[in-house]
């Protein structure tokens, strides 16, 4: 064995050796990239050797067929679920990540109502961005942890089921994913599109609607990188037969007018009710529409579902069926500041990334993934960009359990817009469809 070396004697490959390929710049055979998953994911490959490998990603990319061969090898480190014995087509979608996105929870239920079946298996929150998990888990006695049958069985009975994944679902990246949270090795597009991309082909739908975000509150700030992560994960998902589009959405300012979990759970019923947001209603439908057409579905269209309740009719269905209340009162938090208006004019700009830091100081989100949140913390938005102010009004509420956490919050939020004397342009939602 070569010196610092912790590969077993007799394996076809050295750790050290793969490293030094990728940092100097050569392609990656399939044979060793598949040895190098495997083994990382059996503790055979070393955390630091890991690292070392996703950082020399970071620098030399990885090319489209070492892309391919990585992806399938993070698939094939544990199983593939499997709807095929489901009457209706599958269809699910992921986000990118941002502040104030609470989409999958009207978005859901809509495509259910629409007769396509909703697998959606959801992420906790890290950093500024939300998790759906925490957001739903807010909900009295829901729960997230399902057997497979009891997926299954939901999604039969009522087409939709939003829960964690199974423990055997790409166990690579379980491994992988927190190694680069802690590395700095996140934002690579090679490593987040296998990541997410592993995790999507490995759930078993037959087709996947991306939201990629773009944006101060978003891994991706410019839209050249945001179109080249949808592009690489759309050609991902074909090239693994499944049904792949992926619309480029804007995440400068926070969606909806909340964040936080409990606050975006409220916010998601306003939208269910008919209600809510301009702004999440925009793109809940946007995604609804394409999730539609993705399994031929699009016969109704997912508006007039969403107007008529029906759609609320499956959310509360789904969320019974999982052990939860929904006629409960959601938990809300134990003190509360509001920050008003220092002068008169138009709100000219809303920073995503602030207001979410402003959300996870209150508690909302976690520093590590062992930490608990407060599911009634957050930042209610009174003004959006465009909106006239005057000296005085309410312009946010900030929420936590913890009133010691309002000092650093609010700095978080007051470096985080800006007031001026004139309307600023409007932006446009959703910026491009990728296919
Ligand atoms: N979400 C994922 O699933 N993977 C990443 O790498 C980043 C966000």
């Amino acid at each position: 064995m070569k010196a610092g070396d912790t590969s077993t004697e007799g394996t076809a490959f050295h750790a050290v050796d793969i490293i030094r390929t990728k940092r100097d710049g050569r392609e990656l055979s399939d044979a060793q990239i598949d040895w190098v998953i495997a083994a990382y994911t059996a503790g055979e490959v070393a955390d630091e050797q890991m690292s070392a490998l996703a950082m020399a990603i970071v620098f030399r990319g990885l090319n489209g067929s070492e892309l391919d061969r990585w992806t399938r090898a993070m698939i094939n480190s544990g199983e593939r679920l499997d709807f095929s014995s489901l009457e209706k087509p599958t269809v699910d979608k992921h986000s990118t990540g941002g502040v104030g996105d609470k989409i999958t929870l009207p978005l859901a239920p809509l495509v259910a109502a629409c007769g396509v079946a909703v697998p959606q298996l959801a992420g906790r929150g890290l950093g500024h961005t939300g998790g759906t998990l925490d957001k739903m888990e807010s909900i009295p006695g829901w729960r997230s942890s399902l057997a497979t049958e009891e997926m299954l069985r939901q999604l039969a009975d009522i087409g939709v089921v939003i829960c964690a994944p199974g423990p055997g679902l790409v166990p690579a990246d379980k491994k992988l994913y927190a190694l680069r949270d802690v590395t700095g090795t996140v934002e690579s597009i090679p490593l987040l599109a296998s990541s997410i991309m592993s995790k999507k082909i490995a759930e078993g739908a037959a087709a996947l609607v991306l939201d990629v975000k773009v944006g101060s509150g978003a891994f991706m700030k410019t839209s050249e990188s945001a179109r080249e992560l949808a592009q690489t994960m759309v050609d991902l998902g074909r090239a693994e037969g499944m049904t792949t589009a992926a619309l480029l959405t804007d995440m400068s300012v926070p969606l909806g007018r909340t964040a936080g979990n409990a606050l975006e759970v409220a916010e998601s019923i306003e939208v269910l009710a008919g209600g809510g947001p301009a702004d999440v209603v925009e793109l809940t439908v946007a995604l609804a529409r394409e999730m539609v057409a993705a399994v031929g579905r699009d016969d109704h269209d997912p508006a007039d579902l969403l107007a008529s309740g029906a759609a609320m009719d499956i959310w509360r269905s789904m969320i019974s069926a999982q052990g939860g209340d929904p006629d409960a009162p959601l938990p809300s938090a134990h003190e509360t500041e509001v920050i008003t208006a220092e002068q008169d004019g138009f709100l000219q700009s809303l920073d995503a990334l602030g207001v979410g830091e402003a959300a996870w100081r209150l508690g909302a989100g976690r520093a590590r993934k062992e930490h608990a949140v407060q599911p009634g913390a957050g930042v209610v938005l009174h003004a959006k960009p465009g909106m006239r102010i005057h000296v005085g009004q309410p312009l946010f509420t900030l929420h936590t359990d913890t009133p010691e956490r309002f000092g650093r919050a609010r700095e978080a939020i007051e470096g985080a817009y800006n007031i001026g004397n004139t309307a600023p342009e409007e932006r446009p939602l959703i910026l491009d469809r990728i296919v």
